[in-house]
């Protein structure tokens, strides 16, 4: 397995061929940059680890949503996992067929689920018996019929960060199959005249690295959707969610051959049809957010690295303590003075001490202007960016068959004080 961002004979960092500093210097930064290539190749290993149980693979929108990125996985045969109304709209534009969508979340709307079935699209996974009830009601209104999952808690604790974990009883997510809850539901939906039960779903968190609490979750989902079935319920799907973790250090792509052969162990002749919806190991490793130093400044102990990206472009290091490699975009300089090889703290402009890209970083010397890649943001990166301190985030482009594509560029101030209105005072 290999990485998508290499180093070229002169020790340029590059991807798809083309070097990141021609891409910083056409486009400006702070820029995310997609391998889109990089993206293709791991969702092929993916489609190819799993399709010895022949399952429908649904990309987690919420991990990377530009168009071009989902619009490239839907001509790789890819559907969509969404979790809003807005990501609907994402999928449809991007050409992901309707029946090809599945819904996730705790909290839709009447809005979102009507939108939902307006479209067509092919699974609702609900959260709660309320949700259930709306969506019936929804249904009911329209007259037609909703096709629905249950997600359900097997209260399985994976080995993550505790803001990305959802497999516990203790978080919002899914219904639990303890004391008959998931059971008792799954039997009302089955029985609602505007609801086709569509089968079970899990997801028990992000960056899983041990595929053990994965074993046990699918072990678990197994033993109930074939004891709705001994019951004479029909389930015809168990969707097995996302979560599969990445390798923030070296930003190596993930090897699924372990998580297909696990899958292919639990499910083999289960007689399911299967549902997956991978969505950081598709594309973390193959995204870098390009930065560049405005200022070098010696603190007491180490030194800051003043750069041009914040927590608005990239939140995960303020929101998770995250690590992400940051590599120089040249070749390594060796020179004495303040920035000198030693630790530093990569931190932007923001007014935040969380405002920080990495710390204790050992880098080499830098200059002003210099340009800088944060590795492996191409998951939970520019999907999360805001305009805090006024700062228009980072705009976005894909390098694919040796192109370069802008995804998305750089909004201006303008545009963002277009969006607003004074009102009249007197
Ligand atoms: C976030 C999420 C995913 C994707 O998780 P990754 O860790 O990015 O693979 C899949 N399914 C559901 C329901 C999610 O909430």
């Amino acid at each position: 397995m290999t990485s998508s961002f290499t180093r070229d004979d002169s020790g340029r960092l590059t991807v798809g061929g083309l070097v990141l500093e021609d891409i910083a210097a056409a486009h400006g930064t702070p820029l995310y940059v997609y391998s889109g290539d990089g993206i293709r190749a791991d969702y092929r290993n993916f489609a190819a680890a799993v399709a010895p149980v022949n399952g429908k693979v649904h990309f987690a929108l919420k991990a990377n949503s530009a168009l071009g990125v989902i619009a490239l996985l839907a001509g790789e045969g890819a559907g969509a996992d969404i979790v809003s109304g807005g990501e609907l709209h994402r999928a449809r534009a991007a050409g992901v067929p309707a029946d090809m969508i599945v819904f996730s979340g705790v909290g839709k709307t009447a809005e979102e689920i009507g939108a939902a079935l307006d479209a067509g699209i092919g699974q609702i996974n609900a959260e709660s018996a309320a949700e259930v009830e709306a969506i019936s009601r929804v249904a009911a209104a329209r007259d037609v019929v909703a096709p629905v999952a249950l997600r359900v808690n097997v209260d399985v604790a994976p080995d993550t960060h505790a803001k990305i974990s959802t497999g516990q009883r203790s978080t919002k997510f899914g219904v639990s199959t303890a004391q008959n809850e998931a059971a008792s539901l799954y039997r009302r939906l089955a029985g609602d005249p505007h609801i086709r039960p569509a089968g079970l779903a899990v997801h028990i968190g992000s960056q899983i690295l041990d595929l053990d609490p994965f074993a046990r979750a699918y072990t678990a989902l197994l033993d109930f959707g074939n004891a709705l079935r001994g019951g004479g319920l029909p389930v015809p799907t168990l969707d097995l969610g996302g979560g599969i973790g990445v390798d923030y250090e070296t930003g190596t792509a993930t090897d699924f051959t372990a998580y297909g052969a696990l899958v292919s162990r639990i499910f083999a002749d289960s007689g399911f049809q299967l549902g997956f919806e991978p969505g950081r190991s598709i594309v973390a490793n193959n995204g870098a957010l390009l930065t560049r130093v405005i200022y070098l400044k010696d603190g007491d102990n180490k030194r800051f690295v003043i750069v041009d990206a914040a927590m608005n472009d990239l939140l995960r290091p303020t929101l998770y303590e995250a690590h992400h490699a940051v590599l120089p975009l040249g070749p390594a300089k060796t020179a004495e003075g303040p920035a000198a090889e030693g630790p530093a703290d990569i931190v932007g402009p923001v007014c935040e001490t969380g405002d920080y890209l990495a710390q204790d970083r050992m880098l080499p010397a830098l200059a002003e202007g210099d340009g800088l890649a944060v590795m492996s943001a191409g998951a939970y990166g520019a999907v999360m960016a805001s305009s805090y301190n006024s700062r228009p985030p980072a705009g976005e482009v894909m390098v694919l068959d040796g192109a370069c594509h802008v995804l998305r560029r750089q909004r201006d101030i303008a545009e963002l004080l277009a969006e607003e209105t004074i009102p009249v005072l007197s």
